[in-house]
């Protein structure tokens, strides 16, 4: 099959969805890829490398639009400013496109809803099921250990403190403490490098699951008197979004552990809605002077009341650092990692050499949004419904 890989366009996006490794295992499994010029720059991923592993340079975008069967990107179709066309315009009917679309989202509906009229069949990597057999595929999570080991760095070259423990001449210097709330695949990563750096690390989760990982993983655990059956949902996966009740025990039960951090990595989500706030204004007031948030959860909202998308700002000494895709400045080990994922999803969504839907199968059905100009993703559907 004809496989594109476009530069991605979003300001600021310096990953692309193929690395030389990927291209030379699409080409080895039978493939053409085309990839367009300095597509890879921005990760460090050249041009040179790329037609080493069989691929073609492609200067025209519109040229790779049209050629290809199947488009690869990192972000949600964008407009091109220099053509002057948004990147749907210039896909075609019948092309399957694969990479994060977050179709749920209602600022995603629109863009949704031109893809099915066009006739693409868009697949979703935000939609990878967590089983066993998809962790090769799971993107999401790939980038969530990203995003929790460059949070923890810029957090701790935000201090002004060390983070560990010192003993100099003029005496032992204690380490900085960091609070990790929400213990998930970002949450555990941040932990790990903290730890890493020498830092007294404390953590929470409502899953006891999670609790119990961060502290394999040597943080001290900060309990939750929050029921299972309120924190979990039925089938045991997934964090519940609380009640309101239950909320503001939770911040009673880690305010403590907020004021006494230098470092607070906000990493706490619940699937497909809105983060809870649990760092208030308040708090905020009242935490050390110099010590610094990063709020990972900011694409979802975000967990601390004053965070802002894509600002890192100081309020009463404290930082609040809100950066926007964080996975994206770490771009060569993202590339890695989305394009790896990327590549076993196209893996296994071909079969003698056409692309093969199974609806049955709980990966496609999972990931598939739009086919045959009919729009199949549930979640999306009930999203547009509400
Ligand atoms: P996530 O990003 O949806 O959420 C991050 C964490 O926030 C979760 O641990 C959640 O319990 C926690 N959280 C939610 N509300 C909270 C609150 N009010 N207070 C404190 N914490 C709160 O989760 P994730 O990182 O994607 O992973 C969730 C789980 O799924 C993990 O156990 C992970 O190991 C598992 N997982 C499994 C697979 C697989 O089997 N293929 C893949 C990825 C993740």
């Amino acid at each position: 099959m004809i496989i594109g890989i476009p530069k991605e366009i979003l300001t600021g996006e310096l990953r692309v969805s193929a690395t030389p490794t990927t291209v030379k295992k699409m080409v080895n499994d039978g493939h053409q890829v085309l990839v367009e010029k300095n597509a890879g720059e921005g990760s460090f991923y050249h041009d040179k490398e790329y037609l080493e592993a069989g691929a073609l340079i492609i200067d025209d975008v519109e040229e790779l639009y049209q050629k290809a069967e199947i488009i690869l990107k990192v972000k949600e179709p964008q407009f091109n400013q220099e053509k002057g066309l948004d990147e749907i315009e210039m896909m075609k009917e019948g092309q399957t496109l694969i990479t994060f679309l977050h179709p749920a989202s209602p600022n995603n509906h629109k863009m949704v809803l031109q893809l099915k009229e066009k006739g693409i069949t868009a697949l979703t990597l935000d939609g990878i099921p967590r089983i066993s057999r998809a962790q090769t595929m799971d993107a999401l999570s790939s980038m969530s250990t990203v995003a929790g080991y460059k949070g923890l760095l810029m957090a701790a070259n935000g201090i002004s403190k060390f983070m560990p423990m010192i003993g100099s001449a003029v005496g032992t210097i204690r380490p900085a403490n960091v609070f990790v709330i929400g213990a998930g695949v970002a949450g555990l990563r941040a932990i790990a490098t903290a730890r890493g750096l020498g830092a007294q690390v404390f953590a929470t989760d409502i899953r006891e699951e999670a609790r119990i990982e961060a502290q394999s993983l040597g943080a001290k655990i900060v309990e939750l008197d929050i029921p299972k059956k309120v924190a979990v949902s039925k089938d045991g996966k997934h964090a519940n979004s609380l009640p309101e009740k239950y909320l503001l025990k939770e911040r009673a039960q880690i305010e403590e552990t907020i004021l006494k951090s230098d470092i607070v990595i906000l990493a706490a989500l619940v699937f497909g809605k809105k983060a809870p706030i649990l760092v208030t204004e308040e708090m905020v007031k009242k935490m050390i002077p110099g010590s610094y948030i990063v709020d990972i959860s900011i694409d979802q909202g975000g967990n601390c009341a004053l965070t802002e998308a894509g600002i890192t700002k100081v309020v009463d000494n404290v930082t609040i650092n809100g950066t926007k895709n964080i996975p994206g400045t770490v771009p060569t080990s993202s590339t890695y990692m989305f394009s790896e994922n990327i590549y076993n999803l196209v893996k296994y969504i071909i079969k003698d050499n056409a692309i093969n839907l199974d609806l049955k199968d709980e990966i496609i059905s999972s990931v598939l949004v739009t086919h045959n100009k009919k729009l199949l993703h549930r979640g999306t559907i009930e999203a547009m419904e509400e």
